[in-house]
């Protein structure tokens, strides 16, 4: 079961962690995280439990959350950014009756542990030094409970493809298969080090940068949050094998590795998230020396779908092939399947699928239809069966009848020279439905007019698909994660 993931590689005396200029080894990490999970079931932590963790990315967020699995518990991970109001939110939706809580969180959002159990309603466990003193004292001799690998093991907040947040309901099974998807895809070793940089609270980064490295008896190098100087130094002093990050990392790192500098124990780096422009994906080839490899997932999915095969071609804009043991189909509204090239529906089957969204049985039924996962993204493969995300369902953007894909139009601007970042997105219109508007942000020192850039973009697009609108920004806005928040251009 997830809770013992690490055990399938076990090594004493292997590093496992490496923090702040600390190791903690799998000896280590085992006893802490069996303490953890002895301090959490006194506490009440027990089997069925939700238990909402708000905790940067550290050691501790991976005692929690694998103490409380280990118990048979359900842990909630969320953002350690959100509000009050969004909390008390999820711990309702969830049924929580726990929270675990780093101290730094608790500081910022100016409570202490009594006002926020009021507030909330749930027992409030901070992860400072008092309870790491209770996890000392506490027994490194787990009491085995039993632990069905169908049981939910995550409950993951995700929008889906419309309305509120719902919890994405993941069993163990759901991330065990998912984090050994990965090692095979990633052809990952036990001489591996994986930099998890993405926070850890969002599926990418714990499966592909926490679970799948434990599964193969590798480290985890943790960086709390991403910032292009600690990352560069830490790509080179800390032995990491593995990058992950989301295309606007790329963006950031490339800006910040003028210079040309390479990183010589770097053996895989790895996009997801979000589509890596192909203009970004040469650049870092040029300049950062590294093939980036894309793939794609999503929450619902533990999250990894498709990866560029390492032995095999990777093409350029591709999400590549399904991973190993995964099904993939291009349908139709109707569910039939479709041939080369033609765009629809991406749509996956696997052991790495959510059980359900919790309490939103309709959700569920349309997500899962048919017995294959609904993406909401829409693709296109080509005769070699490599796989094209094509946008999002509903990004799409309608303008006087005419289909306009926002990724196609981005990819464009992104190849003009000036250009930093670009989104382009569809604004509300009484006569053409929508028409295309782009968001743009300049390389330093850089200016354009919308002028230039409609003379650029009519050499290559189409004029329906040209933006009539343009805003020059200093930044986008983008989530913790890092990916473009489209719906905040569009308010
Ligand atoms: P999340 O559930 O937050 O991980 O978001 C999943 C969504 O991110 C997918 O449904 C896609 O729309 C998008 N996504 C992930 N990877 C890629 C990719 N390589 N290319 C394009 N879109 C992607």
């Amino acid at each position: 079961m997830l809770g013992n993931i690490y055990e399938k590689e076990y090594q004493a005396n292997a590093i496992a962690i490496k923090y702040k200029r600390n190791t903690i080894t799998y000896e280590q990490l085992d006893k802490t995280i069996k303490q953890y999970s002895n301090l959490l079931h006194q506490l009440g932590v027990t089997a069925g439990e939700r238990v909402l963790l708000s905790c940067p990315n550290a050691p501790e967020f991976i005692y929690s959350y694998l103490g409380v699995v280990k118990n048979a518990g359900i842990i909630v991970p969320v953002n350690q950014q959100l509000t009050l109001e969004e909390i008390s939110y999820f711990i309702r939706d969830a049924e929580a009756r726990f929270m675990l809580i780093h101290p730094d969180v608790l500081q910022k959002l100016k409570h202490d542990q009594d006002s926020l159990q009021k507030l909330l309603g749930v027992k409030v466990i901070i992860l400072d030094d008092e309870f790491h003193m209770a996890v000392a004292a506490s027994s490194p001799e787990v009491v085995e409970k039993f632990v069905d690998e169908q049981a939910v093991s995550t409950f993951l907040y995700t929008s889906g493809t419309t309305g509120k947040p719902k919890a994405a309901m993941l069993t163990h099974k759901n991330l065990l298969t998912n984090a050994e998807q990965c090692r095979l895809a990633f052809q990952g070793t036990a001489r591996d080090n994986y930099m998890c940089v993405l926070p850890m609270f969002h599926v990418f980064g714990f499966t592909t940068c926490v679970l799948n490295p434990l599964l193969s008896g590798a480290t985890v190098t943790i960086i709390e949050k991403f910032q292009p100087k600690e990352v560069i130094e830490s790509l080179l002093k800390d032995g990491v094998t593995v990058f992950m990050g989301v295309p606007s990392m790329y963006v950031l790192l490339l800006e910040a590795c003028k210079k040309n500098i390479t990183f010589p124990g770097l053996r895989l780096a790895v996009s997801g998230g979000a589509a890596l422009p192909v203009e970004v994906l040469r650049q870092a080839k040029d300049i950062l020396k590294l093939p980036v490899v894309e793939g794609y997932g999503l929450t619902e999915a533990s999250p990894v779908v498709c990866f560029n095969p390492l032995d095999g071609v990777k093409k350029e804009g591709s999400i590549g092939l399904p991973i190993p043991f995964e099904a993939c189909k291009i349908v139709d509204e109707y569910d039939r399947e479709l041939g080369v090239g033609e765009v629809g529906e991406l749509v996956a089957q696997g052991e790495n699928i959510m059980l359900g969204y919790y309490k939103q049985e309709e959700a569920t039924r349309e997500a899962l239809k048919h017995g294959w996962l609904h993406t909401g993204d829409l693709a296109k493969k080509d005769e070699d069966g490599y796989i094209y995300i094509v946008d999002r369902k509903k990004d799409l953007i309608i303008t006087g009848g005419l289909n306009v894909y926002p990724r196609e139009v981005e990819e464009v601007i992104y190849r003009y020279p000036k250009v930093k970042e670009a989104a382009v997105v569809g604004i509300g219109d009484k006569l053409r439905g929508e028409y295309v508007k782009a968001f743009i942000v300049l390389k330093d020192g850089e200016t354009c007019t919308a002028k230039e850039m409609t003379r650029y973009l009519k050499e290559h697009l189409s004029v329906y698909k040209i933006p009539r609108a343009y805003e020059f920004i200093a930044e986008l806005p983008k989530n913790s994660s890092g990916k473009i928040l489209k719906r905040e251009l569009i308010r």
